[in-house]
Parts: C-alpha cells; sequence; structure tokens
C-alpha cells in the first residue's frame, strides 16, 4: 500500500525483503530479494535509492546502519532498535513518563515466579523480541504451571506484563515530519480475536477527554522519539476511562489501513510524504468509516465468494497478493464507509460474512 501510494505520486520504488514475488515487489520497479544479514546486498540497495523506509519492524538493527552509510532511513535505526523489542519500548516508555501496565524483565525462573507473586495471576509472558499478533505470548492463569512456561521461551528473553482488565482496545494512528509537524486520524478503535486484530472503526466510541489524551500521548511520543514517518500507538483503556500504552508500531498499522479509503491522505502516504521531506497531508475523514480483516482461514471452504463482498454498497476490497493463505495470515481487508461508525462496522462484518 506504501508502494502504491509512491507510485501514484510519480516516484520509484525499489524494494528490498528476503522473499521474491512480495506485495510490495508486485508494484515495485525493482524488487531485491536477499537475506536481512546480506549486508552486501544491503549497501548495494542503499546505493541505488534516495531514501529508505520499513513497512516491518523486525528487520535487524546492523541493515538498517548499513543502509544509513549511504542514505537517510527514516524513521532512524535508534527508534527502530527501541521499538522491535518489548523491554526496550516499554523501559523508554515507562522512563518517560508515558502510562504502561507494571512490567518485569525476565531472564531465569526465578525471575518468574518473583515476577509473578509481585505482579498477580493473571499475567501475560511475551517474548521480548520478534512477537506480533500474539505470537510468542502465554498468560499466567491462576494454575498455570511457572516452569512450563518458563520452558516455553526456549531461552528468549521476555517481559512479564500485568494483565490488563481492559473494556476496549484502542490506536492512535499519525505522523511526524522532518521539521517536526505532526497530524493524526484521531482515535481509532479495535476489536481482536484470537490476538489478531479483526475489526476497526473510526472514530473510536470515548469520551472527548480520552481522545484528546490518547492524541496527546501520541503527539508526545513522536517527539521524544524525534520521529520521522508514520507512527501508530496502541492503547488499552481501562473500565475507569486511563489508558495505558500497549505497544508502538514505527510503520503503519493495519488499524490504519481504513484511512486508505476513507481519509483525503492515507497513513501510507504520510509516510511517504515525511520521509521524502514533503508537507504532511490532511487526515480528514469522507465518513466513518471501518476495516474488517481478511485472514488466510476464508480460504479454508475454497476461494471466497469475493462478487458477493463486492456487491455490498460503499466497501472496497483489498487483496494483498500474497501467494498462500495460510490460517491466521492477513491476506487483505474490506473498508466499508457510513453515516455512522458503528454502521460502518457492522457494513463490513457483512460484507465479510457474504465472503
Ligand atoms: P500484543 O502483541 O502485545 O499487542 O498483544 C496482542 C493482544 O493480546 C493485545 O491486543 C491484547 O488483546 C492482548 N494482550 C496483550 N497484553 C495484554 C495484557 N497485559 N493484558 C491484557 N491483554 C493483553
Amino acid at each position: 500500500m506504501f508502494a502504491i501510494e509512491a507510485r501514484k505520486l510519480g516516484y520509484r520504488v525499489h524494494t528490498f525483503s528476503p522473499e521474491s514475488d512480495t506485495p510490495t515487489g508486485q508494484i515495485a520497479d525493482i524488487e531485491t530479494s536477499a537475506a536481512y544479514d546480506d549486508l552486501l546486498a544491503v549497501r548495494t540497495f542503499a546505493q541505488s535509492v534516495d531514501v529508505v523506509t520499513f513497512e516491518f519492524e523486525n528487520v535487524p538493527a546492523s541493515a538498517v546502519d548499513a543502509a544509513a552509510e549511504f542514505v537517510d532511513v527514516f524513521p532512524r535505526g535508534e527508534i527502530l532498535h527501541t521499538t522491535q523489542h518489548r523491554l526496550r519500548e516499554k523501559l523508554f516508555l515507562s522512563k518517560n513518563g508515558f502510562p504502561v501496565t507494571p512490567f518485569r524483565h525476565i531472564t531465569s525462573l526465578d525471575e518468574l515466579e518473583n515476577g509473578v507473586s509481585e505482579l498477580g495471576r493473571p499475567c501475560v509472558l511475551k517474548t521480548a523480541g520478534f512477537g506480533y499478533d500474539g505470537k510468542g505470548q502465554a498468560k499466567i492463569e491462576s494454575d498455570t504451571n511457572l516452569t512450563g512456561a518458563f520452558a516455553g521461551l526456549n531461552g528468549a528473553d521476555a517481559v512479564l506484563e500485568a494483565f490488563v482488565p481492559f473494556s476496549k482496545e484502542v490506536s492512535v494512528v499519525c505522523a511526524r515530519d522532518q521539521s517536526g509537524n505532526f497530524v493524526n486520524y484521531g482515535v481509532i478503535e479495535n476489536q481482536h480475536a484470537n490476538h489478531i486484530l479483526d475489526i476497526s472503526f473510526a472514530p473510536a466510541i470515548v469520551s472527548h477527554d480520552v481522545f484528546a489524551e490518547a492524541v496527546e500521548i501520541a503527539r508526545s511520543i513522536a517527539e521524544t522519539l524525534d520521529y520521522v514517518g508514520t507512527l501508530c500507538v496502541e492503547f488499552f483503556l481501562t473500565s475507569d476511562d486511563r489508558l495505558l500504552v500497549n505497544e508502538l508500531a514505527p510503520r503503519p498499522h493495519n488499524s490504519g489501513h481504513l484511512t486508505f479509503d476513507a481519509c483525503v491522505t492515507s497513513q501510507f502516504e504520510q509516510q511517504l510524504r515525511a520521509v521524502c521531506g514533503l508537507p504532511l497531508g490532511s487526515t480528514e475523514f469522507y465518513r466513518p468509516a471501518a476495516m474488517a480483516n481478511l485472514l488466510g482461514d476464508i480460504w479454508q471452504t475454497g476461494e471466497p465468494d469475493w462478487a458477493a463482498a463486492l456487491s455490498t454498497k460503499n466497501t472496497k476490497l483489498h487483496l494483498y497478493g500474497k501467494l498462500e493463505p495460510r490460517i491466521g495470515r492477513k491476506m487483505g481487508h474490506l473498508t466499508a464507509m457510513a453515516d455512522s461508525n458503528e454502521a460502518a462496522a457492522s457494513l463490513a462484518a457483512e460484507a465479510r460474512r457474504r465472503l
């Protein structure tokens, strides 16, 4: 989606990833397929472009540093280093006074036992690196055996978090340019199924104060990081209206996909504008909107009935061109627009049911 926006503005795109025929590669002018730790390939790539950005945060810091020898990389490698590791991210947030759920660093069974007695059950054990969509996560319930839970980490560093009995999950997708200008898409409400984002809609159903506070926290995080590009801040909202930052995504985010159809400037175009030194665009929504994710699961009974979903009014279909529809894999999404956020959410869900 970033490459589509770049092509719309007349840019040529060169993509680098370990795979070939990727969704971006299908749209880019040039697709380099090489491992991220193939630093010769990274340096050759970096010398062929004017600026580098990423839309996947698990790129090793060594690759970003190698690219940065030749060309600007936005967001900066240091931000990637912080946000690709839950412990570093949580330490950054708590040190700078941003609200997070209490957490402990876990490297041994002893630390896990102490952490669980301090934070109480239930709590959530997460590997520190390479986690998304609930991968590398285990909930510690009243009867969970800690030896087994620790063994499940397979020696990986972990973070133990107090469980948040949240009333809802929301996010702020925002962008900051090279001069420090900031724009945002307000607060988006997110519903998950099996730890994977299922439906997002905008605007979120939250109080005026919560809305303003969430946007201010996102602005302040972007400023503290001296961020350039599109950033998503994911929050838990408790029943007494307290916001806790769950995690940061240093890139366009799934909850902002609806901006592609519903806003004057999409989150992908903002990323492009920010990294290319252009002014940021308007984040105005044409109408309240919702997005329903399409996972590989829906192929289980054969090819989905695309025509049925496309016949739903005010609904747009996006398929990413991923070759293999695996269970739990994000293959595309539907965006729906309506007179209210709730109507848009039911329209998106209805279009998906019709598939
Ligand atoms: P994450 O990969 O950390 O975003 O976690 C995926 C999802 O798991 C979140 O969106 C929540 O629905 C749930 N989750 C993660 N951490 C917690 C927590 N500390 N308390 C309650 N639910 C959580």
